[in-house]
């Protein structure tokens, strides 16, 4: 098969392009990304190494109508898998516009060159965080059918990206398949992420910034169980669907930097509390019974030996992320009022 990998350049997208290179050996992947701060083709050295013969790079704007054109003209993709995204929260309280721009006008416009050049299948890359909050006391899960109530403008963006998928499939017969996936962590992820930040800021010896409601809880699934639900929505997932994706695996911010402290064996007096950003979530928790029991997945990454081995990589791969620490930081707490 050939596979037009979207934002294969970016934290999710680089693992699945080597994760699909290497499961599916006769397959060529192009890796359409337009390389924003938080895409790094450093993060496919190897894979360009290994599998040159099955891999080729285009820098392109899935927002741009003549580059994804001449991409699917060029290669002839039969398979789109769409991670390309503007996917940092905090960015997208500064500066939203462009988080619309490539997240739904973007989708619109691949799905738009899809319909006209004909594609076997159309994977978009959503997230848990279209449905909105819980309340961290509530006994409810998100479920498939539950409705999309985004607070953020980067859950907006994403929840707007999945009507758009839907819309499509409904109106022009796209075969598309929609993954809901909760928060991902692994190698490779951009160190403006909690995970990342956390660990770079400890390992510069500098306090871990934990916004005030330091119980508000995520749901981690590592990058690699997610590469392999995405293969098999691909494969197996039903046209028109949308699946969730999550582990039950659900940790407090408060917890995630005692156990990055704790496997860096550093002390707990190196947290520090600042400002919540505007409309921080509490919770997110996925009801993902739906793809566990239509396509068989179940994650395999246990999370406690999953995060120590990301902080282990951290520590062992420096040189990856402290140029990156300097790309387009965020200032947390600096946010816009109202009036501008
Ligand atoms: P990322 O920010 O690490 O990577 C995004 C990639 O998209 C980058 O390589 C960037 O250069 C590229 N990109 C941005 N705008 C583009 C454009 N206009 N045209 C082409 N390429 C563009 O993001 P990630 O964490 O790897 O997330 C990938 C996808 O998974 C996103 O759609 C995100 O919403 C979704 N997702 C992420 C998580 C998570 O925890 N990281 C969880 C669920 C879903």
């Amino acid at each position: 098969m050939r596979l037009l990998v979207t934002g294969g350049a970016g934290f999710i997208g680089s693992h699945f392009v080597r994760y699909w290179l290497t499961n599916h050996t006769q397959d060529f992947a192009v890796n359409f990304d337009l390389l924003t701060y938080a895409g790094n083709p450093q993060n496919l050295t190897d894979v360009v190494e290994k599998f040159g013969d099955r891999y080729v790079f285009v820098q392109g704007d899935i927002a741009d109508t003549s580059s994804v054109e001449t991409a699917f003209t060029v290669h002839k993709p039969e398979i789109v898998v769409n991670f390309a995204a503007e996917s940092h929260n905090s960015w997208a309280i500064i500066d939203p516009g462009r988080f619309f721009r490539t997240n739904v006008l973007g989708t619109q416009t691949l799905l738009e060159v899809a319909r006209r050049k004909g594609v076997e299948r159309f994977q978009h890359v959503s997230t848990c965080e279209v449905y909105g909050d819980l309340p961290l006391d509530s006994g409810e899960t998100f479920t498939e059918q539950s409705p999309c109530r985004p607070r953020t403008p980067y859950n907006a963006s994403k929840a707007g990206a999945d009507h758009a998928v839907q819309a499509y499939h409904y109106t022009f017969n796209i075969p598309t398949v929609i993954s809901r996936c909760s928060n991902n962590y692994g190698t490779f992820q951009f160190p403006e992420k909690v995970i990342p930040l956390f660990t770079t800021k400890a390992l510069d010896g500098q306090p871990l910034p934990l916004y005030k409601h330091s119980q508000n809880r995520r749901e981690w699934v590592n990058v690699l169980d997610h590469c392999r639900a995405i293969d098999l929505m691909i494969h197996q997932g039903r046209i028109g669907e949308i699946y969730n994706v999550g582990t039950g695996a659900e940790k407090t911010v408060e917890e995630i930097a005692d156990s990055v402290l704790n496997v860096l064996d550093l002390p707990q007096n190196m947290k520090t509390y600042v400002p919540d950003r505007p409309s921080h979530d509490r919770r997110y928790l996925l009801d993902s019974s739906k793809i566990r029991t239509e396509l068989g997945w179940k994650p395999l990454v246990d999370f406690t030996e999953g995060l120590r081995e990301t902080v282990q990589w951290y520590v062992e791969n420096r040189q990856w992320w402290q140029a990156l620490k300097e790309r387009d930081a965020v200032q947390e707490g600096n946010w816009p009022s109202q009036k501008g």
